[in-house]
């Protein structure tokens, strides 16, 4: 109904189909490569990908699939996987992204959980699938992303039948139209690593999904160009990999996929070969990554930025990248609830007229929020706390790309129209948001608070430790102190009592940890994020040596 008040603009809805369109329509000719399973280099255009998605979305249509269904991907970053993105979302059915790196009872919970009605995997996934499919009765049929000679020589004792991709959408021309959907309609889904409990699904929607991708381009978010080639390390199957698979189509720009192999070198080798401008990844990958470099004596030729969210990213990683290697690091936070982008660390002009150290102190936070994502912080009493850079309490955002509820849960997790991120923060007079903890990691000593990411960094600024964690540990006077529980590098040589000293100065003196012990590695969950829940387990019962001292 038109109404005298309403402006006079097109009514085009937003939909994902419309990214790769635009793409494939202004951009047509520009790459997208990717290192395949089968070991070779894969390159073709946005025109060719959009050609073969509309194969794809004739081919469900073809197989009865309906709109609003939901097929399943278990697949690496590669050309493939992105057609999966567009083909099912851009007909109408949700594209479900899966985790692979779940436990096998949680990845068949999750297909079940959704009643995914096919399933798309990479052939690597061939076990994985062969264990969950008798969990997955639900599943007509399983497609593995390749050719059927490849599947002959991968997958051939595989009990399970399995349908050939190539095979499937090569009996279709690509003369499809994608269909006016609804924007409201569901495109994504995907489910949060579980850590406490099972997994629980966020539904993106084509209107979420394209203003979050609108969003992520901007110059002080991600900050996506058609001048760059970004190779997204973040995986497709982890929050659509931050939503780089869509931003990228919306400016036109080169898109580099990894496969399977992210280790230092290969990762290394076709950022160089492919002229890389542009990354994204967990700090966990990065770290891999700088270790191979540093090792060769070797050099970032085209990289220029990097985004670097899902853990707090270090101080000390970010200084190595920006004065070793002279890239820009993006800080970024989000989460599976929020498709997954809130805040990023790019400064504003004032900003930037400060002192270097002002300037490097501001870069180490999580940052600025997104025009999308308005956030608070949130004392004990339900009270909001000031925006003065040390009041810290629960962190609430609200937004177009934040969830208003769990898939198939009839509860709202919402508190008065805000989501509890789980998250304890501060937010400064700039309005950069620091994460100070999980609310469940934070620990409480003797009535006070004390970070145990800030401990973190602290430890692995030290030139001998490779990775830290900072749990807290029962106390009869203070009721928790904090523990480290460090990797150190190879050959390393520091001493609990030399890496408890490095604290002094840069804390105040009651946040210095108790004790250090040292670990050969550290559990880490599906999304490389430190698994706190499971040291915290194994050291339930140590005994700090303040705990038996009469004054701490
Ligand atoms: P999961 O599926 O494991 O929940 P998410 O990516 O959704 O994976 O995890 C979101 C959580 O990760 C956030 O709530 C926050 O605790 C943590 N996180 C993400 N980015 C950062 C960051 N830059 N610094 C600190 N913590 C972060």
């Amino acid at each position: 109904m038109t109404s005298p008040l309403y402006g006079q603009m097109m009514e085009l809805p937003l939909l994902a189909s419309s990214l790769l369109s635009h793409a494939s329509r202004h951009f047509g000719d520009n790459e997208i490569v990717s290192r395949r399973i089968e070991g070779d280099i894969h390159r073709y255009t946005y025109r060719d990908c959009e050609k073969r998605a509309k194969q794809l979305a004739q081919a469900l249509t073809a197989l009865g699939v309906e709109q609003g269904e939901r097929i399943g991907t278990l697949a690496w970053n590669g050309y493939r996987h992105l057609e999966c993105y567009y083909g099912i979302a851009g007909m109408g059915a949700v594209c479900h992204t899966i985790n692979p790196r779940l436990f096998p009872d949680q990845v068949a919970f999750i297909i079940d959980h959704a009643d995914d009605s096919y399933v798309f995997f990479d052939m690597t996934f061939g076990p994985l699938v062969e264990i969950i499919a008798p969990q997955c009765p639900n599943v007509k049929g399983w497609i593995a992303l390749g050719d059927a000679a490849c599947i002959g020589e991968h997958l051939s004792n595989m009990s399970v039948p399995v349908l050939s991709y190539e095979s499937l959408i090569g009996e279709h021309d690509g003369a499809y139209d994608w269909p006016m959907l609804d924007e409201r309609q569901a495109s994504f889904l995907c489910y949060t690593s579980g850590t406490t409990g099972n997994p629980k699904g966020a539904l993106y929607s084509h209107r979420s999904t394209v203003l979050h991708a609108y969003g992520a381009a901007l110059p002080d978010a991600m900050g996506a160009s058609s001048s760059d080639a970004i190779l997204p390390v973040v995986p497709m199957f982890h929050v659509n990999a931050w939503g780089i698979p869509h931003a990228a189509p919306l400016v036109g720009a080169k898109l580099v996929f990894p496969g399977k192999d992210l280790d230092g070198r290969s990762l290394y080798e076709l950022m160089e070969t492919e002229g890389v401008t542009y990354s994204a990844g967990v700090p966990t990958v990065w770290m891999s990554l700088l270790t191979y470099m540093k090792q060769q004596n070797v050099r970032f030729s085209t990289l220029t930025r990097t985004v670097i969210g899902g853990s707090a990213c270090p101080p000390a990683m970010l200084r190595i990248f920006e004065e070793e290697y002279g890239v820009q690091v993006i800080h970024a936070w989000g989460m599976t609830e929020m498709s997954p982008l809130g805040t990023l660390s790019r400064l504003s002009f004032r900003q930037k007229q400060r002192s270097p150290e002002e300037q490097r102190h501001s870069l180490e936070k999580q940052g600025h929020a997104i025009f999308g994502v308005d956030m608070k912080v949130v004392g004990d009493d339900g009270r909001e706390l000031p925006w003065d850079g040390t009041s810290f309490g629960d962190l609430y955002v609200r937004g177009p790309w934040v969830i208003d509820r769990y898939f198939r849960r009839h509860e709202s997790p919402l508190v008065d129209g805000w989501f509890p991120t789980g998250d304890v923060a501060t937010i400064d007079p700039d309005g950069f948001m620091q994460i100070t903890d999980r609310s469940k990691d934070v620990i409480k000593s003797g009535g006070e608070w004390i970070s145990s990411i800030d401990l973190e960094n602290i430890a692995v600024s030290h030139p001998q430790v490779a990775e830290a964690a900072c749990i807290a540990c029962l106390h009869p006077k203070w009721t928790e102190r904090p523990l480290i529980v460090a990797v150190l590098k190879p050959a390393a040589t520091v001493t609990r009592e030399e890496l408890l000293a490095h604290f002094e100065g840069k804390v105040a003196k009651w946040w210095i940890p108790d004790d250090v012990v040292f670990a050969q590695e550290l559990p880490h969950t599906a999304t490389g994020k430190l698994q706190k829940v499971r040291l915290r387990e194994q050291y339930r019962d140590y005994v700090l040596p303040s705990a038996t001292e009469n004054s701490v």
